[in-house]
Parts: C-alpha cells; structure tokens; sequence
C-alpha cells in the first residue's frame, strides 16, 4: 500500500498551495467586499476560499503563507487591448506625426520590412516582462505571427487572448487573405485547449477588412468557439467614411457582417453612437477604449461614462506600445477616472472604483472571461496580485471607509507598487523579481532588432527614394534627359504649330492640360527633390479626373550641347495616393514652391525619334512666358548627342532666336 503522508494526524487542517494574509482584499467581486485584514486561500490553481485571517489560517495548512501586510490583494489586471510585439516599435516615430503618416509612413513600412517570427516574439515577451511587472495578468492581443505571441505568453505564465490578425492587403505573414485565413485556422487548431491562451482570429478593422474577411471570420470563431478580436470606430473620419461607403457606422457595419453572432472583443469604439451602445449591449459586445492611445493619437475620448450608465460589457487596453506608449494598466485606469470628468466638468462621474472594474471585473466580462477572473471569489481562477500600499507617494492611508482604498490604487499607486503577481496560483513576480523571464537577454534582444530598424530609417531619412519606395506604387526610372527650354513669342507659337504639321514630322499624340506642381526642396541639393503633380487634361474628349502623381528627381547637368541640355535625371514616379499635406509632412522638405502652367503638349516623331514640344504659360508667376520645352529621353551617351542635334534642327525649322534659351528649370526663375 502507498504510504499517505500525514503531517500531523492532529491537525485538521486542509492542506493547500499558498495563502495570502494580512493585506487589504479587494475583491471587486459582485458586491465589491473589502477586508481591511483579510487572506484568499490558493489551491490547485483556483481560489477556495477569502475571509478573515484567523479563520483561514485555521481552516487551511498551505504549503506558502505570503504575508501581504501593508499592501492590497487584488485580482490581476485585464488589459484587453493589445498588439504586444509593436512594443520593438516603441518610440519610434516622432509624436507630430498625423495617423496616416504614422501609420503608413512608418509603421506598415517598416512592419513589412522587419516582421519575422523572431520579431513577434521578442516584442511579446518584452511586453510580457513589462505587463507582469506592472500586475497585468490577461492580456488580449492582435498582431501577425500570434503564434510567436502565444508562445511568449506561455513562457511568460500568462492569460492570453491572442488574435491572429487578417486584412485584405498582404501583411508581413500573408501574402492574400486567405492565407491570413489559413494561417488563423492552423493556429487555433494548435492552441485550442490551452489552458491558458485562447487563440482566435482578429479581423483588423472595416476599413481594412471586406464584408467576406468578417463573415468567414465569425464561421470560424463559431465553430471553435472563441471570440472575435476587431477593431470599430476609432477615429471620426473612420466614421464619416464608413457611413459614405457602407451607410452605417463601423459598429452597424460589423453588426451587419456577424462580427456580434459571435463573441466580440471591440477596441476603441470612441465614437460609439447612443444606437451603436444599444447595439452592442444588445449583442453582449466588450467595449476595450484605450485611453492612451486615443489621447496620443488624438482620436478622441471614449463615452466612458455612458458605455457604464447603458450596460455596455466595458474593459480597457493599452493599444499597441507604438502609440502610447507603455503597457501600464494602471496608467490606464488612472485617465479613465480623469477624462470623463474633465470631459463633462462633472468630478463625482466614474469613480475610482468604477475605473478601476475596467480592467478587472468589467474588463473581464468586457472580453468575455468573467466566469474564470476579474475579481477574487471562490472558484475563480487564482490570478492575484499583491501591491504596495507603503510607498511615499500611497502615505498616509486612511481606512475609515471602505471606499478609500480605491481611491488610493487609482490615483496614486504606480505599477512599479506590484510586488507579487500569480496566474493560476503560480508566483510570476514575486518581491518584484521576474520568475519565469531573463530581464536582461530580452532587453538585449530587443535592442538588436531595434538598432537594424533604426539603420534602416536613418538612411531613409536621407534618402528620398527609399522613402518614396517605403509608401509604395513606384512605377518608372528614366535616365538621361536632353531638353531646351526658349522664351517665345505669340508668333513663334503659330510658327511652331504649322512646324509640327510638316510631312516629316507626325504627331503620335496632342495635349492641353493644367498642371499644379508642388515642388519639396531640401538644403542638401543631393538629396534630390520632390514633385508633386496634379494634372488636369482641358482637351474635349480626355479623362475628366485629374491625375496626381509624386515624382522624385535626383538630378544634375551632365553637360551642354550648342542648344540643348543634358541632364542626368533619375526619376521615379508613383501615383500620389495621399494629400499634399501628407506628403509635407512625410518628407520635411525644408522649402516649397508651387508652379501652376497651362500646357500644350505634342508628342511627336522627327527622325524616328520620340520628342515631346511642350508650349508652356507659366499662371501667376512674373516670368510667365510663354515657354517652349521640347525633350527627349536618351538611353546613351551616342543616342543622346543625335537627339540633341535633332533639337538643334528644330529650333532652327522653327525660327527660334537661340538667344532666349533659358537654362533654368521653372522652379528655378527668379519671381
Ligand atoms: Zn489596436
């Protein structure tokens, strides 16, 4: 027979893993019970049982008795919104960028360039060092290679929501949607069952998303029964454009979709319509706003109060680390306390305490968890965390309400306060020491990742093209150009135009158009410059749409011929997809010019060569011209001195005084 280890046949004591005493319980259970001196009771992973110490220490023998004096017994902290290996990303754009800019200036460039596997799961195990340290617990997280994020978590100890993310354009781990659909299957298929990470799918937002993205998304967090991770209502314009484009606010788009058939974890919802939050209470939907993250980027302050006073499932996140830019929870619960009064001049709307149910209780439910964590109660899993309530900036206490104490971890506790922090009963942090993770090698890590990333942008900022190439869509690169440009007169042109009739001549293609060009001119000449053209044909007939494209120029003279330049001119163009504005602040050019010129353009053949003759008159401007332009590309040396005599020849049909030849280029006539 096995012998059965009896310790003390007179202690009746149940035997259990760990108990905590003596610290202020704060169970933000149902009834918010506070025990000024009370102990939770660990065993086997789950909470059995929470009361006075006497009596615990009387019913229980636990293998650990922690003694939590002067400090408070918390559940651990949701955060419900995440993208935790952006954490590498951190601090690295300026803050006077604009969200477009930012996002597809920076961000989606360099995540193209640099997202691996390795990327994902440094950034999520720093994220997770810095998360436990700070008495995060459950974390919800979208981001490519999720698998990598999963892996972190484990390693961590961590309770983890983990969205494989999925839009319709590539991303750095596929190629098409339905590879990110692909991808989301097989990672949920290996994670499921996981204790203590959920895999799912999170389709990234409407506006990066198609009405099939969410529809398959939603039949596959139906069938393994996990929730949905999204994105709605972030921004204003976010709204304003999905009304445009869907006749619905993102919320009643993805209503539409199936996004709320399923589970939904929402991020954001900043501008939640009052019939938006009766959708989604209706729907069970978790509102995750991310205060941080709405200030930094300045999408707005979220309906805090309201999404309480309607019932609306609410938590709270941090957003990703590149627009916040930590992962501290309790920063989090601090600005949600303060910005729904000083949005409403109201100080007595969102108490500490309901701030604080953000990111336990409400955050628990707000991500569909509530039956395992949120708050300390028996049968719950033992995710428990111990902070320091003996600090300078905690002194000194009162104790006489029971409301105090949220007032205190609200306002002035800080996340460096967490002293121990327990998933599942198992110490993560204990005495502010990191068990499961090495500090140092993940930092180190960190920062190699980093310093290629920052190689890579340095030199972008020097080099135009490669931030011309970063926002996509570059089409052509020519190399040589011979051009003449002349001041002429009203005859000239009639002369000009009868010249292009000649037998010998045959015009391949004839022209009128508006061009409005901003030019970006930087101090360094070497850096080449930037055009940015809008192009709007006049002639009967053309593409009403005007076509706008940005267009490096790395230019310089490479010598002159009799008549005509030759220019080295390696040019690149790509249709401009953005604003001016965009591109200004893209670019830091460090001056601008504008040139408006009405433009009669040929494109013909002369000794079977392509010229284009432009007639040009330049719009408020004190050298207006008019101008002729002919020019040429040249693919050689030889090839281009025959063009350059052929130029010569025209000018000459075409009784051009070669005395007003002007060598500079538009932008260069003095004004
Ligand atoms: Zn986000």
């Amino acid at each position: 027979m096995p012998e059965v280890l009896q310790p003390d046949h007179h202690d009746h004591r149940e035997p259990i893993d760990l108990l905590l005493i003596d610290g202020t319980v704060v169970t933000m259970d149902a009834t918010y019970r506070v025990l000024p001196a009370g102990a939770v009771a660990v065993h086997q992973g789950v909470i059995v049982a929470i009361g006075e110490r006497d009596e615990l220490l009387a019913r229980y023998i636990a293998t650990e008795v922690l003694d939590c004096s002067g400090c408070a017994v918390l559940p651990g902290l949701i955060n419900g919104h995440a993208h935790v290996p952006m954490s590498l990303l951190r601090g690295m754009v300026a803050d006077y960028q604009q969200l477009d800019v930012w996002l597809l200036g920076y961000m989606f460039p360099v995540e193209s360039q640099f997202v691996t596997p390795e990327f994902s799961h440094v950034g999520a195990l720093l994220s997770c060092a810095e998360m436990l340290r700070g008495g995060t617990t459950t974390f919800v997280d979208m981001y490519y290679f999720e698998e990598e994020v999963a892996r972190a978590a484990d390693i961590a100890g961590m309770r983890a929501i983990c969205g494989q993310t999925v839009l319709r354009m590539p991303t750095p781990d596929a190629l098409s949607y339905d590879d990110g659909l692909e991808r989301a299957r097989a990672f949920i298929e290996a994670w499921l069952g996981h204790p203590r990470i959920t895999p799912t799918i999170a389709p990234h937002a409407p506006y990066t998303c198609t009405d099939q993205i969410y529809i398959e998304a939603a039949a596959l967090c139906a069938h393994f029964n996990v929730p949905l991770i999204t994105h709605l209502s972030e921004t204003a314009r976010e709204v304003q454009e999905s009304r445009n484009l869907n006749a619905a606010t993102p919320i009643g788009y993805a209503h539409r979709v199936g996004a709320f058939d399923v589970p939904c974890i929402a991020a954001h919802c900043v501008h939640a319509t009052e019939d938006d939050l009766l959708l989604m209470r209706a729907h069970g939907v978790g509102v995750v706003p991310c205060p941080s993250s709405n200030l930094k980027l300045a999408s707005g302050i979220a309906p805090y109060q309201r999404l309480l006073d309607v019932g609306v499932r609410t938590g709270l996140g941090t957003d990703g680390p590149a627009s916040n830019d930590d992962q501290d929870m309790f920063t989090e619960i601090h600005l949600a306390a303060m910005l729904p009064k000083g949005l409403t001049g109201d100080p007595t709307v969102m108490p500490a305490r309901d701030a604080l149910s953000l990111a336990t209780n409400r955050g628990a439910e707000a991500i569909h968890m509530a039956h395992q964590i949120g708050s300390l109660e028996v049968g719950k899993r033992a995710d428990v965390i111990v902070v320091r309530l003996d600090t300078l900036h905690g002194a000194p206490r009162y104790t006489y309400s029971p409301e105090t104490i949220y007032s205190q971890l609200v306002y002035s506790t800080r996340s460096a306060d967490v002293r121990d922090v327990f998933v599942d009963g198992v110490g993560l942090l204990r005495n502010h020491e990191l068990l499961t993770l090495d500090v140092p090698e993940i930092m180190q890590r960190a920062q190699q990742i980093a310093d290629q990333i920052n190689i890579f942008l340095a030199g972008r900022e020097e080099n135009l093209l490669d931030k011309i190439l970063a926002i996509g869509g570059v089409r052509q690169a020519e190399i040589f150009e011979i051009q003449v440009k002349a001041q002429i007169s009203e005859a000239d042109i009639a002369r000009i135009e009868a010249g292009l009739h000649a037998p010998d001549i045959s015009i391949t293609k004839a022209s009128e158009r508006m061009q409005y060009d901003t030019y970006f001119l930087f101090h360094k000449r070497e850096r080449g410059r930037i055009r940015i053209r809008e192009d709007r044909r006049l002639d009967p007939g053309a593409r009403l749409d005007s076509k706008y494209t940005i267009t490096l120029m790395e230019d310089g003279s490479l010598g002159d011929y009799p008549f005509a330049l030759l220019l080295s001119r390696a040019r690149y163009t790509a249709p401009a997809e953005h604003s001016t504005r965009f591109y200004r602040e893209y670019f830091h050019p460090d001056q601008e010019i504008e040139i408006e010129k009405y433009r009669r353009r040929w494109r013909i053949l002369y000794q079977n060569k392509d010229f284009a003759v432009n007639i040009d008159r330049l719009v408020g401007h004190p050298q207006p011209g008019p101008f002729l332009e002919i020019k040429s590309r040249a693919w050689g040396r030889r090839d281009a001195d025959e063009r350059a005599a052929l130029i010569g020849e025209m000018l000459q049909r075409w009784g051009v005084d070669t005395d007003n030849l002007v060598k500079q280029e538009y932008i260069e006539l003095e004004r």
